[in-house]
């Protein structure tokens, strides 16, 4: 049994409450490399800004669980040494889908976990969080759970509607569950193909998707007020990056995310922490393959990977920046 607060890392409970407060969001990043890990530390202690490192099952399939919890105690002295005095850094279960699996993360050092029973029936829904938050709460780690369910990569976003998260569950689920933040469905979605053509608008040759359902986001902010809300599925699929990706040998058809525009709306609501993971891949990628394609004798991991990290950092932090706000943000 570790204690994530010997690791130096936090839970979200100070943080999400200043972001809600202050009307910003707090970038929670995926990580499966030590690239990425290393992008996000330097992003987050240059902007000053806390941070949510993220892990997925899919991250702990390629990388194991375990490097990864020590590539997060490891970001907490990187961040001390690249100068960052008291570094805000959350180690956090992305989409734990049981309670085993969510008790093995906090007994090895996680500061945070979402459980995501949302493709449950309501009541084993709330069963399952509310198992998972007793747990959590004698560490004092912290717990998302999800209400609503988001469309994936292969979905139909036209038929999301009906996934859409109810506001009139969400005063009953937050009680009884005792969960700590809430992840809920307006209209994001998984991966770099949120939406297809044929669903968005073409504005200035440019498809633009339909609009986050702000509606329903209002009416779960009146029910909670003050309540931190979380979004998942929230990479924006910058056109650049899709574009350097295709004009190096690429084929990436019909890439479409989320606006920043919405995303900066969502961030002055009690929305919190914006997931964003899709972005740093099309960014790894896209350098990686410039890279590459321009340097053809290259073989050295190191040669193509350094610009992959520095387009990584220079992504997260114009996400920081421009759209989530939590530069500076730091709480000393
Ligand atoms: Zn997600």
């Amino acid at each position: 049994m570790v204690n994530y607060k010997d690791l130096g890392l936090v839970n979200t409970r100070e943080m999400f409450k200043r972001a809600v407060a202050g009307g910003y969001d707090i970038p929670a990043f995926n990580f499966n490399t030590m690239e990425q890990m290393q992008a996000i530390v330097m992003a987050a202690v240059e902007t000053k800004s806390p941070v949510i490192m993220q892990v997925s099952k899919g991250a702990r399939n390629y990388a194991n669980a375990t490097i990864l919890r020590y590539m997060a105690e490891g970001a907490v002295a990187y961040a001390k040494e690249l100068g960052c005095a008291h570094p805000e850094i959350v180690l956090h279960l992305d989409h734990g889908d049981s309670f085993e699996l969510c008790k093995d993360c906090i007994d090895m050092g996680f500061s945070s976990v979402m459980i995501d029973g949302s493709h449950l029936p309501y009541e084993e829904n709330v069963a399952l969080a509310k198992k998972v938050v007793e747990y959590a709460h004698q560490f004092d780690v912290t717990v998302e759970a999800e209400l609503g369910v988001l469309a994936g990569v292969e979905d139909e976003v036209s038929a999301a509607e009906s996934h859409y998260t109810k506001p009139e569950e969400v005063i009953d689920f937050a009680t009884r569950t005792g969960c700590d933040s809430l992840a809920i469905s307006i209209g994001t979605s998984h991966g770099a193909h949120k939406f297809t053509p044929e669903q968005c608008t073409l504005v200035n040759g440019v498809l633009v998707p339909p609009p986050l359902a702000f509606d329903i986001l209002h009416e779960i902010e009146k029910k909670l007020p003050g309540f931190p809300i979380v979004l998942h599925g929230s990479s924006s699929v910058p056109m650049d990056e899709v574009n350097t990706i295709n004009q190096f040998g690429g084929k990436l058809e019909a890439a479409i995310g989320i606006p920043e525009e919405q995303l900066r709306e969502a961030s002055k609501s009690a929305v919190c922490k914006i997931n964003i993971d899709s972005d740093s891949r099309l960014a790894m990628t896209a350098a990686i393959r410039k890279h590459l394609a321009e340097h053809p004798g290259d073989f050295d991991p190191r040669q193509y990977l350094k610009p992959a990290r520095e387009n990584m950092k220079k992504m997260y932090i114009h996400k920081i920046v421009n759209v989530l706000g939590s530069d500076g943000k730091l709480a000393q």
